[in-house]
Parts: structure tokens; sequence; C-alpha cells
């Protein structure tokens, strides 16, 4: 065994840090405060896979999935405007980036001179005429939106929809600098980069429960139902970890693989305050967000995805769920940085759900509903605000033997499965074998 590590939270990102430790040879034990691993994901209707999302395809490649995910459709992406318009972001079979260009050229969700606008940027950033601005991180999407010619109906409509989407915020709490990097990872480079996948059936089946058994054969030692408390550091290293029950664990290493505000409290004061490395994570925030899950009596052949302009929820995905029956579907409903949202009551979330649910998927006679549900994250995202991304961590700390994980570090995505997955990976690799 090459040393034992300790990894605080049994999110996705202390799993795959987990995965690829124990792989290489060290003794990893989790905590985990609830009582089953999986964190957020648990909570999470099934994810919006990318291409370009490549840590993510690649744990997916490991676990024996890719297979079956790739052979997912691609999912086309379907804006509702405010007027009733609906229109769709046509997935060209062409090579990236020129599917985007033509789609952008075909897309009646922004006027012609907004497309124009926007192609004449594209043209001048890929020759360099004149550099993207070094202040982008500093500077809100919405301004440096505006200042490349996008009116405020496209600012309000389109691009809020996709900050939400991709950023989980509205476009005028956005960072210009990490908009324009997701936009061009997503749909600007790599051949198959714009292909937009929705798995229908749930995390669990194809990405928690493989992991779980290839952690339990590796013998990764699980502590569910335990609660860190508090890190103990001497000079330069973590010495122990507390635990609620007031006992200790002790290891060669340590990953912090938790929310940041979960990790700030097991932080004595003198560190915070002496080390800028944690010192700076009090300049993070986080968004919250509204989950409803809607179960119909309803035959539906696929997946769909809307986003939705100036509607309760941002944006709607229906499955089949052949899981209940043939005739069933699921909704689900997502609202993202719409704090309002938390005080109201299941029922009225519901109901909201429904109206909305009635504008993007428009029926002849309204389904039957079955079942519904709610999620409330108060402190769901990280909110990706200008001056972000220099306050985000890098995974090895001041500290010699102690790493941080998490969407929210810095990975260069918005905090999403991606980011943590390779968070997760990047603590690994820091760890020598
Ligand atoms: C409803 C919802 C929908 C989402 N949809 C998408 C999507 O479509 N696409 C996408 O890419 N991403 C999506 N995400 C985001 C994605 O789920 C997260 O980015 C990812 O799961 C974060 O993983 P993590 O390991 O960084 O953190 P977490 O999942 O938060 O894991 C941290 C773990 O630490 C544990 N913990 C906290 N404090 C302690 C403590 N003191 N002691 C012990 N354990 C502790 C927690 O219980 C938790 O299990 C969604 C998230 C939510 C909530």
């Amino acid at each position: 065994m090459s040393g034992t590590v300790l990894i605080l939270g049994g999110g996705i990102s202390g799993l795959t840090a987990a995965l690829q430790l124990s792989a290489s040879g060290h003794a990893v034990t989790v905590i985990e405060q609830a009582a089953k691993v999986g964190g957020r994901l648990c909570h999470a209707p099934p994810p919006l896979l990318l291409e370009a999302h490549h840590a993510t395809w690649s744990l997916l490649n490991r676990l024996g999935k890719d297979v079956v995910t790739r052979r997912l459709r691609h999912t086309p992406l379907e804006f509702l405007q405010s007027t009733g318009a609906r229109i769709q972001f046509l997935h060209l079979p062409l090579p990236s980036p020129l599917n985007t260009l033509l789609g952008t050229t075909l897309f009646q969700g922004l006027s012609m001179r907004d497309r124009w606008h926007l192609l004449s940027f594209l043209e001048r950033t890929w020759e360099q005429d004149p550099p993207l601005p070094n202040d982008l991180d500093l500077r809100l999407a919405d301004e440096w939106l505006a200042s490349i010619g996008q009116s405020e109906s496209a600012r309000r409509g389109v691009w809020n929809s996709l900050a939400r989407l991709l950023l989980g915020a509205a476009l005028p709490q956005v960072s210009a600098g990490l908009f324009m990097r997701t936009l061009r990872r997503c749909f600007l480079t790599g051949a198959r980069t714009t292909k937009l996948i929705l798995p229908s059936h749930g995390l669990d089946s194809f990405l928690l429960a493989p992991l779980k058994a290839q952690l339990d054969a590796l013998g990764v030692q699980f502590q569910t139902n335990t609660m860190a408390t508090q890190l103990h550091f001497d000079r330069d290293r973590v010495v122990r970890v507390e635990l609620a029950d007031h006992t200790t664990l002790t290891a060669d290493w340590y990953i912090a693989a938790l929310p940041r505000h979960h990790l700030t409290p097991l932080l004595p004061e003198r560190v915070v305050t002496h080390y800028a490395y944690f010192q700076q994570l009090s300049r993070l925030s986080e968004s919250p967000l509204v989950i409803v899950r809607l179960h119909l009596d309803q035959a539906i052949e696929q997946t769909q995805l809307v986003l939705l302009e100036h509607r309760t929820f941002h944006w709607m995905i229906r499955h089949p769920d052949r899981a209940l029956h043939e005739q069933a579907a699921v909704v689900w409903g997502i609202a993202v940085d719409a704090p309002d949202l938390l005080a109201q009551t299941n029922e009225a979330l519901i109901l909201l759900a429904l109206k909305d649910m009635g504008a993007a998927f428009p029926t002849t006679s309204a389904p039957r509903l079955i079942e519904a549900d709610v999620v409330r994250q108060p402190q769901a995202y990280l909110t990706p605000k200008p001056a972000t991304q220099q306050c985000r961590p890098l995974p090895s700390s001041p500290f010699v033997n102690f790493f941080v994980a998490g969407d929210w570090t810095d990975t260069g995505w918005p905090a999403n499965l991606e980011s943590a997955i390779l968070s997760g990976q990047r603590c690994a690799e820091a760890i020598p074998a």
C-alpha cells in the first residue's frame, strides 16, 4: 500500500478521487455525513451531458457505461420565448465549429441583426483581431454581450436562458469570462462537442451504483452517517480529523471533497486568517435551486428539453418513464437563482410547474398527475459572478498533505458534474503513488 487517504465527503468528487487513489494502491476511507454516498447527485434529475465533458465520459468509460450512454440520441435544444414562439437550435451533422456557425445563422431565436453581430464577433475572435479582453473574468456577461452588439431582447431571452442552463445563474450575475469559455468549449471546439445528451435513466443506474461497486471491489472503506467537525493542523500539515462523536481519524493524506460552505466551518480561525488560499473562500457564494418532478400518465416517445423565457421554471425536461409503466412520463421543472421560490409551499410550486409544463409541452387534454415532489437547495451551485475565478482554489492547499476537491474548485468549468469529477481526478493526481 502506498499510503492512507481520508476523503471527507462522499459526493462524486470524493468518489472519483477514491477510485483513482485506491486503484493506484492507496488505502482509502470515505467519510460521509449522509446515510448514503452520492451527495447532491442523489437529488438531481438525470444530468445534462455534453460531448465536451471529457472527464465525465472518461469516468463512464472506466465504469463500462460509456457505450450505453453514447447510444443515446442527441436531445435538441429548444427555446420557448415570451412571445410564445418555439424555436429549435439546429444540431447539424457537420464538424464543429461549422455546425455552430451554420446553426447560429439559421437560429430564429435571435434577430437577423443579433445573428450578424454574433457571427462577425466569432469571426474576429478566431482571427484574434482584436484578442479577447484580459478583464473578461471581472466583467458581467450581460454588459460584455451588449458591447459585442447583442440587443436587450437577445440578452433577456436566449443568452439568459443559456446562462441559467450552463452556469446555474441569471445573466446579470454571471462573469463574462466563464460564460465565454463555457460557450466556446460546448459549442465551438472539437468535432462533436455540441452534442447534448439527456439520459432518461437516473444517475444511480449508470453512475453511482457501478462506481460504488468498483470502490467496494477495490477495498475502499465507507463511514456513512459520520460527520467531520474539525480539521487539526500542525505547522505544515493536517494531523487529524475530528468527528461529531468526538473521535478522531488520522491518515497520511487528506482530501476535503465538500461544498465550500461545509469546508470553512472545519478550518481553525488562524488557518483562515493566515492563508490567502482559505481567506479568499469567503468571497465565494452559492445560488439556490428549486426542482419539481411530475409523474404523469402520458405516453411519449422521446426526451425533450425546453428553455423557458419569463416563466417560473427556467427549463423543463420530459422523459418517457418506462420504469413506472409503458404509458408514463416524468417532467422535471428546474428554476435556478430564484430565491423567492424557496419559500413557496410544495402545492404552490407543483401548480406553477403544471402551468409551465402546459406551455412547454402542450397537449390537447391535460395528462393525469400520478405523483409529484419538490427539491429545494438554498446553496446549490457556486454563483459564477465576476472575480469568482480568482478565488476558486486549486487542489493543492498550503498544507503538504491536504487537498481540496468539489465542483466549486478551480477546474475551468462552471460548478457541475464535469467540474466535480475533474476536481476529484486532479486531487488524486496530486497525491504521489
Ligand atoms: C438538483 C440538482 C440538479 C443538478 N443537475 C445537474 C446537471 O444536470 N448537470 C450537471 O453537470 N450537474 C448538475 N448538478 C450539479 C452536480 O450534482 C454537482 O455539481 C455535483 O454533484 C457536486 O459534487 P461534489 O462532490 O462536488 O459535491 P456534493 O455532491 O455536494 O458532495 C459533498 C458531500 O459531502 C458531504 N458532507 C458535507 N459536509 C460534510 C461533513 N462535515 N462531513 C462529512 N460529509 C460531509 C455531503 O453530504 C455530500 O455527500 C445538479 C445538482 C443538483 C442539486
